[in-house]
């Protein structure tokens, strides 16, 4: 059994279904299977040694790992890890879903999530980066290859304050350790990162973040692009747009990491920020994580739109700091845009390089 999945913590839970207020899957199913209290007692199933049938492994796979019900648990049980170490002991039994097994080959076969068979750094407007910096900027496959506007202005903002790019990134390995499945990129990435002698490694992406942070050894420390923005703020002289933008915590970044401040600050630095109806830790997750996107497309994208009803009246723009909330919630119907894309509107004319033209 793997670490995580620990029967005491199991049986933390008092079945009291507080979870079944919050979780946003429930929220759309409906069925006990899926709020936290019914995935933990199929996690227990597993520890006793049961075959879990397709309603469970259902359950267990629908999990966007919001974290959400760990926030509000009266028992403090840390549901989200004891599906995810119930994921690995599903994988490590060789119970992976279609979408699972696709997921590892894509990955193993291209060093990326989406199969992608192009020049991972396509985006770089700027080809000269230094062998060794500081810093690194980790883009991550989305970056890399939905959103390569957002990663080109990245670095053509964050460049100047000593920061360079690995030469042959790979998948962080996050899409496979939240579906249970240990990666093997993580190895690749750690002698990149080790060969610039960087300390600092700066991403953009929630997904990254985590496990960056959480799954890499501590060699190095982690930054979101919004905490690095924030120490740097006065560096790129912004000049105020006369708007209103509202920002959607990513999971992996609010809850599971309490970066709540340093976005809400750099947007402060630029425009009016109103709220969300649920912010914060309260805010409602965009459908997109924990493998829920590829698994269970249609389920993700009704978790997208209930999201949006979360609008605050008035406000199209939904500023957040991951590009997979950025292509759920845009999928939804919604005008979200990344961190950067907002920044990069509110460079001085002078200082708009070919990578940060603003919109995307
Ligand atoms: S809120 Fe916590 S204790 Fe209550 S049912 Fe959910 S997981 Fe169990
Ligand atoms: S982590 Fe989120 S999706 Fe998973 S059980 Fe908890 S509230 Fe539901």
């Amino acid at each position: 059994m793997t670490e995580e999945l620990d029967i005491r913590e199991i049986l933390k839970c008092v079945r009291c279904g507080t979870c079944r207020s919050v979780c946003p899957v429930f929220r759309e199913l409906g069925w006990e299977s899926t709020s936290a209290r019914g995935r933990l007692m199929v996690a227990g199933h597993l520890l006793d040694g049961g075959l879990p049938d397709e309603a469970a492994l259902a359950s267990l796979r629908s999990c966007t790992t919001c974290a959400i019900c760990r926030e509000i648990c009266p028992a403090e049980v840390d549901s989200p890890r004891l599906i995810e170490g119930a994921r690995r002991e599903l994988s490590s039994r060789g119970l992976l879903s279609e979408a699972q097994l696709k997921l590892k080959t894509r990955i193993q076969a291209t060093g990326n999530s989406l199969g992608e068979a192009r020049d991972r750094l396509a985006w770089m407007t700027e080809k000269e980066v230094p062998d060794r910096a500081e810093a690194v900027y980790f883009a991550g496959c989305l970056n890399s290859y939905r959103y390569p506007q957002v990663a080109a202005k990245t670095l053509s903002i964050i460049k100047p304050l000593g920061v360079t790019v690995l030469k042959n990134e790979r998948c962080c390995g996050s899409p496979l350790l939240r579906t249970g499945i240990a990666p093997d990129t993580i190895d690749h990435n750690l002698e990149q990162i080790r060969a610039t002698g960087a300390e600092t490694v700066i991403t953009g992406c929630a997904g990254c973040y985590t496990t960056l942070k959480k799954d890499y050894p501590p060699e190095f420390e982690v930054l979101s692009l919004s905490e690095f923005l924030e120490e740097h703020i006065s560096d790129l002289k912004l000049e105020p747009l006369d708007i209103t933008v509202t920002y959607h915590d990513p999971c992996h970044m609010g809850r599971h990491n309490r970066i709540f401040d340093p976005p809400r600050r750099v947007i402060e630095a630029i425009c009016n920020l109103e709220e969300m109806k649920g912010n914060r830790e309260e805010a409602r997750c965009c459908g997109g994580g924990g493998g829920v996107r590829s698994g269970y497309p249609d389920l993700s994208l009704r978790m997208a739109r209930r999201r949006l009803e979360d609008l605050p009246s008035n406000v199209e723009t939904i500023v957040t700091t991951c590009p997979l909330c950025v292509k759920n919630l845009s999928d939804a119907g919604g005008k979200a845009i990344d961190l950067i894309d907002l920044v990069a509107q509110a460079l001085p004319e002078h200082a708009r390089g070919s990578g940060s033209s603003p919109g995307h």
